[in-house]
């Protein structure tokens, strides 16, 4: 009888690594992320808001044309 608790595992969050990837409208998959120009094909590079940046290398490439100045002259 006794034995087999059921033990109820919480659903483990993780990141599926065909986020990397996407189809688009002419069903060709292309990758969403950049390959990292120091550490070559295959090691991509994490995407965040206005930079890309490589775990492995440190390299890290901001995004043009989203950068904004950080002190933007305030009117007095
Ligand atoms: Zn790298």
């Amino acid at each position: 009888m006794a034995g087999e608790g059921k033990k109820q595992k919480k659903p483990q969050k993780y990141v599926p690594k065909y986020k990397y990837y996407k189809v688009d409208a002419a069903g060709k998959v292309v990758r969403t992320l950049k390959n990292c120009p120091r550490c070559g094909a295959g090691t991509m590079m994490a995407s965040h808001k206005d930079r890309e940046y490589c775990g492995r290398c440190h390299y890290t490439v901001f995004k043009e044309g989203q950068a904004k100045p950080a002190a933007s002259p305030a009117k007095a």
